[in-house]
């Protein structure tokens, strides 16, 4: 393991932001009530990482309180990312999650720092901040406080439901700085979502999730995504799906094909090849060896989900370069009242 025999003064160039030491590592142990998971607790050096580009509002960060995610989607393209500690992009991602444990302590002292302008900060581009670690950790509203602090704007995409825990304090700092905020729920079919995101909230808890952000008076965006070939791209699930979404009040809504990256890829078609052999041959044609769909397939499902944009009166929703995250509105905007009818908006790619 590529933590092993390092010392206390050695640096591993190659580790993620915030595990070069070895001597980082503060505790790991299983922990009762989370499924069997064993927390890594590390004092990470680094809190901000740069988004590659351009960027949202002349700069944007992001900030990943964790590694690894119990929500444990099949999908996940940040699997991968577990290999570079030498853990497995499967099981071990998970259930071993590596926690940032100094994280807020950590951010404080950059963003006091002289060098660096941080404008935007992205929350959930790898990982889910909302993940049930966070229950146990409570790091997001430290990292949401210091951001606030500093005026920088914030936006955030989650699949967890514990979001509700901070939607006060979210509404407190959207007076002052520009939020954002995102649920992803892609399946809704019950019994396909238990298999596929085995460790996530349910859909209607997510969508109860949507009205109380609405309900907080903030705008809440919906990522309907990914869309699986064969399973979730049926018209009689989309039809489900878009109708859920403006009935949660959802204020936008953007929707995509599965990407299967490498890391995701694997882990996925596992699953695939076990619970749906006959649907193998499809994504061989949808994705070949490539990560991504086809453009035909694109295309076909574009046409397909066109006319549900158009019945629930969804318009196009604005994305942050790098990421793909909903950014956050502009200072100036005036933060919607929830009697208002949303004003729902969809990107489809
Ligand atoms: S919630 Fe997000 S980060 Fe967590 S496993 Fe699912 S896709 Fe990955």
């Amino acid at each position: 393991m590529r933590w092993e025999g390092q010392t206390a003064t050695h640096v591993d160039v190659d580790a993620l932001p915030g595990l070069e030491e070895r001597a980082s590592v503060l505790e790991s142990w299983p922990t009762p009530g989370f499924d069997g998971a064993s927390f890594l607790e590390i004092t990470a050096r680094s809190a901000l990482n740069r988004v590659p580009g351009d960027g949202f509002m002349g700069g944007s960060w992001t900030i990943n309180p964790y590694r690894g995610c119990q929500h444990a989607c099949r999908y996940c393209f940040a699997r991968n990312t577990h290999t570079y500690l030498d853990l497995d992009a499967g099981a071990d991602f998970d259930s071993r999650i590596v926690v940032k444990a100094n994280l807020v302590e950590v951010l404080e002292r950059e963003l006091a720092g002289p060098r660096r302008a941080v404008d935007a900060v992205q929350l959930g581009t790898n990982t889910d901040p909302y993940q049930r670690a966070e229950g146990r950790y409570r790091l997001m509203p430290g990292v949401l406080r210091a951001l606030a602090r500093h005026g920088a704007s914030i936006s955030i995409l989650t699949k967890g439901t514990l979001l509700r825990r901070d939607l006060p304090l979210l509404a407190a700092i959207a007076r002052d700085v520009p939020v954002s905020i995102a649920m992803s729920i892609a399946i809704f079919d019950d019994a396909l979502q238990q298999e596929v995101e085995p460790g996530t909230p349910t859909t209607r808890s997510r969508l109860e999730t949507v009205r109380a952000v609405r309900e907080a008076g903030l705008d809440c965006a919906v990522f309907a995504m990914p869309i699986l070939p064969g399973l979730t791209d049926t018209r009689e699930h989309l039809e489900r799906a878009f109708a859920a979404i403006a009935d949660a009040g959802a204020t936008s809504a953007i929707a995509s094909a599965l990407h299967l990256r490498p890391g995701a890829r694997e882990w996925y078609l596992a699953w695939l090849r076990e619970s749906r052999p006959d649907l193998m041959p499809l994504y061989g044609r949808v994705y070949g060896r490539g990560a991504y769909a086809k453009r035909e397939y694109r295309e076909w499902l574009r046409e397909r989900i066109r006319p549900l944009v158009r019945e629930h009166r969804l318009a196009p929703v604005r994305t942050m370069a790098g990421t793909g995250l909903a950014a956050p509105p502009p200072r100036a905007t005036q933060l919607p009242s929830t009697s208002e009818p949303a004003a729902a908006s969809a990107t489809l790619f």
